[in-house]
């Protein structure tokens, strides 16, 4: 199979826009598996089910029908957010709300739920020529990817950047220490789950972001990518 880069990190590191710039640059697929676990939660809070139900949650995985699109997208069409459609119901929007954010960890953590969406996106890259952007990429759904990536960035530098993207998309300004106190709860959570939490691989490039625009870390990228 052709290449695969594995970019993993915590809430807010930056990683789907670098990798978006990283895949239209080198010509390869992009597959946001945040969106896939976002999807689901989405679909179980339309649904009505209960977020600790497993049994209804593991059904809803198993028969659901996940799309992105994972075309590279040029570069002056990358403010638009990737299409995402569950059963065929366009939810790009949604699945960015406060609501589906701050329960996403918790349908994440469900053992049954991983094995289902794990295996979606082992399908999505099985070819290579892909990048995969998420939490256990490296570590567990792609461990054999050629180059791993791990994006950091401390906490207050990733509240202040989702700040400012809510400030871009016109939508209400949330402050500070609520946006630093919702990305530590999600990383706390992604980090201890029982199956497959956020971890660095031991062969992955530490990337730390604070001091490095966007399009300093897509260059490093590449150039590590073409080395
Ligand atoms: O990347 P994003 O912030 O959109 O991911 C949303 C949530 O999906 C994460 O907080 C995590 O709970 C879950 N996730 C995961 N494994 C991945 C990608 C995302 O558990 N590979």
């Amino acid at each position: 199979r052709k290449p695969i880069v594995a970019i993993d990190g915590p809430a807010g590191a930056g990683k789907s826009t670098v990798s978006r710039q990283v895949a239209q640059r080198l010509d390869l697929l992009y597959l946001d598996t945040g969106a896939m676990y976002r999807a689901l939660t989405w679909l179980v809070l339309e649904s009505g089910v209960a977020i600790d139900d497993e049994p209804s949650i593991a059904e809803l995985a198993s028969q659901c029908e996940i799309e992105l699109d994972a075309q590279p997208t040029p570069i002056e069409k990358q403010s638009r957010a990737i299409n995402v459609s569950v059963n065929g119901q366009d939810v790009t929007q949604a699945i960015r709300s406060l609501e589906v954010t701050s329960k996403v960890s918790a349908i994440a953590a469900q053992p049954i739920v991983r094995n289902e969406l794990v295996r979606q996106q082992r399908r999505y890259g099985k070819n290579g020529g892909i990048v995969i952007d998420g939490r256990d990429i490296g570590t567990y759904v792609f461990p054999d990817a050629e180059l791993k990536l791990f994006l950091t960035a401390s906490v207050q530098e990733r509240a202040r950047r989702r700040q400012q993207d809510l400030k871009n998309q016109g939508k209400d300004i949330i402050s500070l220490d609520e946006l630093e106190q919702a990305i530590y709860d999600r990383d706390l959570k992604d980090s201890t789950r029982a199956l497959a939490p956020l971890r660095q691989a031991e062969d992955a490039i530490e990337i730390q972001t604070d001091n490095l625009s966007i399009a300093e870390v897509v260059d490093r990228i590449v150039q590590l990518y073409q080395e």
